[in-house]
């Protein structure tokens, strides 16, 4: 079976991630989250982690060459075989196109979006409550991050919803077990 390319979008909050984890436990498919990667880098004080903290702790977005370098290196690794999810990533219309490009160097392409709704008010209570020790999950950068969210969606969905059947919407404010279940009754017939 030829692997799966899937893209989690979403607000923040939305719970986006913690559903591509539940599927990646479930099925052969990795979760690449891009926010995680630059977590990553950063906790190992990496060159490109402590630059990517200067956008992220102020709510922005790192630059696209940064962000796309990361994610092909992310692709090249030998565990994405069987496909992946990308959560957090792509985030601006550049990020799309890089996207459809690295897949196609692949042989491969994007098999379906998965648009998960959230109100904005919603996405806000749960990023307030949000007790990770993000230095993004403060509440001028929450608001920041929540503002600049209806821009995402308008430079990233329209590249998506101009092919039909593409993106599937799942309702996200509702009990995590409840949307997993909507969600891989979505991305299992894709997987072999
Ligand atoms: P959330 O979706 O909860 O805002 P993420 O973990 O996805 O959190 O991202 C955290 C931060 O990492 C973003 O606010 C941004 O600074 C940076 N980031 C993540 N993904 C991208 C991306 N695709 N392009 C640019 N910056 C990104």
């Amino acid at each position: 079976m030829s692997p799966a390319f899937i893209m989690f979008f979403g607000p923040p909050g939305c719970g986006k991630g913690t559903q591509a984890k539940k599927v990646t436990d479930e099925l052969p498919l990795v979760q690449i989250s891009t926010g995680e990667l630059f977590r990553k880098h950063l906790g190992e004080k990496t060159p490109l982690g402590l630059e990517a903290q200067k956008y992220m702790s102020q709510g922005a977005l790192v630059p696209d060459e940064i962000t796309i370098g990361m994610v092909r290196e992310r692709l090249e690794e030998p565990d994405c075989h069987n496909g992946a999810i990308f959560d957090g990533f792509p985030r601006t219309g550049d990020q799309a196109l890089a996207l459809d490009n690295l897949l196609a160097e692949m042989n491969s392409k994007l098999h379906m979006v998965v648009d998960f709704e959230l109100p904005i008010e919603i996405s806000r209570q749960r990023l307030m409550a949000r007790q990770e020790g993000r230095t993004d999950d403060k509440p001028e950068v929450i608001e920041k991050r929540l503002n600049d969210h209806a821009a995402i969606e308008a430079s990233v969905m329209p590249h998506y919803h101009a092919h039909k059947g593409l993106v599937k919407t799942v309702d996200a404010n509702r009990p995590i077990d409840v949307i997993y279940q909507d969600v891989m009754a979505l991305i299992k017939p894709l997987v072999g």
